[in-house]
């Protein structure tokens, strides 16, 4: 961590800052190249919606209305509950043929009838940005350049913005799941710091945590990572997101950090919410202008 940052002790990570600052850095580049060549066709996100969850229906909403924000061109395509696996299938293929998308969401999570894995393996790799498909995954992996993950991409970016130095550092993180944790982990092996991955197995979680200068925390368990299991002057990122209940019974997020505590002994830390959240739509559209640069040879 830089000088700066790392005086600043338990400093909180204003996650909605930084995202405001990606989506204005995309806002004026794309504004740049737009009127400097007037015939170029603005970047296009294609949003796939199938069937009526109201979560899916606001996360398609915020996104949708944060592409407009950038100058982003956003397709919106509802179909319905019981849509067969067939006219998905259709559908992504023909937004993978359509030369005004760029980037290509399936909104997750699918009905139970439609096999999701089917769906995602079917988006062209290069529109694909979700970096869900198994060409990016195994990009990442390799340490090709691709389309990655939204999630990690904000928690990167985020470490980042925090001037948080990652090479040689020991970086902990909780949860390996293929959509936040192992991406998360590859990225972070991929700016040289030495990555140890836990899981619902891992022994002596507690010490393991213990022993980070970067601990992100992704395993979706309610405050479970303790005050004393980060080590002083370690960095926080909290992925979780945990709807909990209070004595009252009214509804409230929380990490998976237990974060007043953390926040005691961390140099820097992520909240919930405001802090990794935010930064997720910002990396979808981070996403779909890189590959609209790609894909046109805008430099
Ligand atoms: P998953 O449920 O897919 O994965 C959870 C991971 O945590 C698994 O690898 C699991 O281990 C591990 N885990 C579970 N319990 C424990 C435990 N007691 N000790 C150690 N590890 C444990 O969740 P996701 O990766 O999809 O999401 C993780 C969290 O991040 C959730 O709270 C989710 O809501 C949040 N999230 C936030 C986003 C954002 O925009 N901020 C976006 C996506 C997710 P195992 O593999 O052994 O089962």
């Amino acid at each position: 961590m830089g000088t700066e940052a790392m005086n600043k002790a338990g400093l909180r990570i204003d996650g909605k800052a930084v995202a405001e600052k990606v989506k204005e850095r995309i806002r004026t580049e794309l504004a740049g190249h737009l009127a400097g060549q007037p015939n170029l066709r603005k970047p296009g996100l294609a949003v796939v919606l199938v069937g009526e969850d109201p979560a899916s229906r606001t996360y398609v909403k915020n996104k949708i209305a944060a592409c407009e924000a950038v100058g982003i061109v956003s397709f919106h395509h509802v179909l319905p509950q019981d849509t067969a696996q067939e006219a998905v299938q259709e559908l992504v293929t023909r937004l993978n043929n359509d030369e005004n998308v760029d980037g290509i969401l399936v909104q997750l999570p699918l009905p139970s009838h439609i096999n999701s894995r089917a769906v995602l393996a079917l988006i062209d790799a290069d529109k694909d940005v979700d970096g869900l498909t198994a060409i990016n995954q195994g990009r990442l992996a390799i340490g090709e350049p691709g389309l990655f993950p939204c999630t990690p991409l904000g928690v990167m970016e985020l470490l980042a913005d925090q001037q948080v130095e990652l090479k040689g550092k020991h970086a902990v993180v909780v949860g390996r799941s293929a959509l936040v944790g192992k991406p998360v982990a590859l990225l972070l092996l991929g700016k040289d710091a030495t990555v140890t991955l836990c899981h619902s197995r891992t022994k002596d979680l507690d010490a393991v945590c213990r022993s980070a200068d970067v601990l992100v925390a992704a395993c979706g368990r309610a405050n479970m990572i303790k005050g004393d299991w980060v080590k002083p002057g370690a960095v926080v990122i909290d992925v979780g997101i945990n709807r909990v209940e209070d004595a009252n019974g009214k509804g409230r997020l929380t990490g998976d950090v237990d974060y007043e505590p953390a926040a005691a002994r961390a140099s820097a830390i992520t909240p919930v919410p405001g802090g990794v959240g935010p930064m997720t739509v910002a990396m979808l559209l981070s996403n779909t202008f890189v590959s609209w640069k790609r894909r046109l040879g805008v430099k």
